[in-house]
């Protein structure tokens, strides 16, 4: 009836209202943020299947904001991209990441990769080679050691100006991950064009993909697809051993997940695989 229609559009526009308040709030707190340390990262582990090794950590931004609580990074990054404050953001991450792994790498015997996630506004943004390259100029890290995480849609958006970023960056030294993947609408020629190194399988297929055969034939067919580009295959969001094992059998090169580990703190990462204390 239409007392119904007109009671649920009241209630979706509240809903509409309060995410809008919601997002101002957000707005105007991550602005002041960073100057307040509300901003620090965490690490997840990535495991060479072969070795059984770290070979590498992503990093992952963490907010905690004294009237919002924590904020998730899904929620918070969108509107930092929407604000302008995301090109401010990204930079304290990677060299905060940088600062972090540069300063564990010089106490251990190998030395593990980073993985940061770049939004595809940030990468846009005229400086955002030059930046990249000046931080891990200036923190003595080796930009082989650092892969750059994108997801698969900016290259839909954008590709004629994300390409030649992609390779000026490739040009540096720097790793390029093509994050979500299987998520969007990419082609192998489309793939094949583009100067990435590595891969990462969507978790929504790992999710599932044991019990669904769908889900089981993404998997193999993202796995075949990183064979024949060489490039590296990622699984993430991977949680017990029945998929470690399965994607072992399958052949991919790294897994990450909660199974392994959640993201640490720095210091919880280096007592957790490295039993040092590092001041
Ligand atoms: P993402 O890059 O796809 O990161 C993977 C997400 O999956 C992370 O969520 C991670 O904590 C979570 N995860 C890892 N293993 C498991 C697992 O076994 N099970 C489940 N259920 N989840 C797992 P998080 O940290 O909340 O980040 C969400 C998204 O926010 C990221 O997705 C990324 O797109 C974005 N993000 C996070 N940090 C940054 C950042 O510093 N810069 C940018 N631009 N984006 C970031
Ligand atoms: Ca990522
Ligand atoms: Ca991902
Ligand atoms: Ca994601």
């Amino acid at each position: 009836s239409k007392a119904v229609k007109k009671g649920s559009a009241l209630f979706f526009n509240s809903q509409i209202d309060e995410q809008v308040k919601r997002d101002f709030a957000i707005e105007t707190e991550l602005r002041t943020a960073i100057a307040r340390s509300e901003i620090s990262l965490v690490y997840q582990p990535q495991i060479d299947v072969q070795t059984g090794q770290i070979v590498g950590v992503e990093a992952l931004c963490r907010w905690h904001n004294a009237t919002l609580g924590h904020v998730p990074p899904d929620e918070f990054i969108s509107v930092a991209e929407n604000s302008g404050t995301i090109g401010d953001l990204g930079a304290f991450v990677f060299y905060q990441a940088m600062r972090d792994i540069r300063l564990l790498n010089c106490t251990i015997g190998s030395p593990i990769s980073l993985s940061i996630n770049i939004s595809p506004k940030q990468l846009l943004e005229p400086n955002f080679v030059n930046e990249v390259t000046a931080a891990a100029d200036e923190l003595l890290f080796d930009p082989q050691m650092i892969t750059l995480e994108i997801t698969e849609n900016v290259l839909i958006s954008d590709l004629s100006v994300v390409q030649p970023v992609l390779t000026a960056l490739r040009d540096h030294g720097f790793k390029l991950s093509l994050d979500d993947f299987g998520t969007g609408y990419s082609s192998l020629s489309y793939l094949s064009n583009l100067p990435m190194n590595e891969i990462k399988i969507d978790r929504s297929f790992i999710d599932k993909f044991l019990t669904n055969s769908h889900s089981e034939s993404m998997v193999k067919t993202i796995i075949a697809i990183g064979e024949f580009c060489e490039l590296k295959v990622v699984a993430e969001g991977v949680e017990n051993q029945e998929q470690y094992d399965r994607l072992a059998a399958f052949h991919c090169d790294l897994i990450q997940g909660y199974y392994l580990s959640k993201p640490l703190p720095y210091d919880e990462l280096v007592a957790k695989y490295y039993s040092l204390s590092l001041d």
